[in-house]
């Protein structure tokens, strides 16, 4: 039989992830929602716990973990307890845990696809992603951002729009092309430390939610890194290198959303409680108050998307293959916050709409994660393509 409980050996994490959110995140919260662009110096703080937990195997925030070291029989590993802790994290503050030192999707980037010599040059640094630009966003393939090789470094150039840390972070993994003619193929991700000449911050973006992360514009003009920064292979084999990036960031993008969906859900119970309304779990939903019977359906949404991410998550632990569990789990989590924030807002009346409440927030907050790492639209073009055995030519 499944056992759906949390592992045993990961209940402390949960706790303690949990209990660093709900000191350190939840009361700044509203703070770093209107100090926009303002650096979380609380945070500090407890960064240096988390790599101290790290350290002793218990990390829980966003920065990736090498694929599962089972070699048989059923593992809860490293993935799973990644993304146990995302889950309390994001709990707390979605926007907190991405403004977290050395925790960005840059660190899962350089965990799934760097070799040994790499994770040990980048241990300890803060990394952010940059695949998005201008011209090229849910399409990762038509990138135009090139790196040349001259002598031992590359150089690189190009404009990367939307990366998530990026004015904080130590470093930037960049996607760049070595040769637009071999398309995909070609594609290869560089680490850009912060300060490497020609490597420009162009300016910080006003945004929707997730106010308190910061969200860069760059332009490389003639940026030298020494060839050594490619991630993984120079060989133009297949796609598959920087794709398989992903499988580990995906996972973590649904767990953002389990949540923070989950906080909206927990608030929301509470105010129908205290509003007199009798949630049952041994009525049909139908024959309850029309509030009791949409929470109902609401908490059955985040089930299912919570059990997709564990789902992705421990078979990676497993070394079984993930991309469309990943991609399960991002389209239904992501989408899944944003509908079950914004029904909170709605179900909590006056009080869900106003900043009394962080009920708003996290419905702003809760959008972007039906959009980055790949939208709605492309996971389920993914997962078609996969279900349907076609290729992205045959489907797109
Ligand atoms: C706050 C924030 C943080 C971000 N952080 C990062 C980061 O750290 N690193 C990074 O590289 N990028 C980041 N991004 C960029 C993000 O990944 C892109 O916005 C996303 O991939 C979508 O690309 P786009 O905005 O260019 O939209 P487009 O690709 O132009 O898409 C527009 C719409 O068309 C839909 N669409 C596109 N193609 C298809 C198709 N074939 N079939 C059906 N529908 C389709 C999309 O789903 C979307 O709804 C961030 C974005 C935001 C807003």
């Amino acid at each position: 039989m499944i056992n759906l409980d949390v592992p045993a050996k990961f209940a402390r994490l949960v706790d303690q992830a949990h209990q660093a959110a709900a000191e350190f995140f939840r009361p700044h919260s509203r703070k770093y929602d209107q100090a926009e662009h303002t650096y979380p110096r609380e945070l500090d703080m407890l960064a240096a716990l988390l790599d101290g937990l790290s350290a002793s195997g218990g990390g829980a925030g966003a920065g990736g973990v090498r694929r599962g070291a089972a070699a048989s029989g059923n593992q809860n590993g490293a993935n799973l307890r990644l993304l146990l802790g995302t889950i309390e994290m994001c709990w707390g503050d979605v926007g907190l845990l991405l403004s977290m030192p050395r925790q960005g999707l840059g660190n899962a980037a350089i965990a799934s696809v760097a070799n040994d010599e790499q994770l040990a040059r980048y241990q300890g640094k803060w990394a952010a992603m940059a695949i998005t630009e201008p011209d090229a966003g849910s399409d990762s393939g038509a990138i135009r951002t090139t790196a040349v090789l001259d002598g031992d470094h590359y150089v690189l150039n190009g404009e990367k729009i939307f990366v998530t840390a990026g004015e904080r972070a130590d470093c930037v993994v960049v996607w760049a092309t070595l040769d637009r003619s071999l398309g995909k193929a070609a594609i290869k991700s560089f680490v850009v430390d912060r300060g490497t000449p020609g490597f420009t911050l162009v300016r910080l973006e006003h945004k929707l939610g997730i106010r308190a992360s910061d969200t860069a514009h760059f332009r490389l003009e003639d940026v030298r890194v020494h060839k050594d920064n490619l991630l993984g292979s120079p060989d133009i084999q297949g796609f598959a290198g920087v794709m398989q990036t992903f499988d580990n960031t995906r996972p973590l993008v649904a767990a953002m959303a389990v949540g923070v969906a989950r906080a909206a859900l927990e608030e929301v119970h509470r105010i129908l409680v205290e509003a007199g309304v009798t949630i049952d779990y041994d009525r049909p939903a139908f024959s309850q108050p029309a509030a009791a019977a949409t929470y109902l359906q609401l908490e059955a949404d985040w089930e299912a998307a919570y059990l997709l991410s564990l789902e992705a998550a421990w078979m990676a632990d497993n070394r079984k293959p993930n991309s469309l569990q990943a991609s399960i789990a991002k389209a239904k989590a992501g989408r899944s916050a944003s509908d079950i924030t914004l029904r909170c807002v709605e179900l909590a009346g006056t009080l869900g709409y106003s900043e009394n409440s962080l009920l708003e927030k996290w419905a702003r907050d809760s959008k972007i994660l039906d959009i980055f790492e790949g939208t709605q639209q492309i996971q389920q073009l993914i997962v078609a393509r996969r279900l349907l055995g076609k290729s992205s030519t045959e489907l797109r």
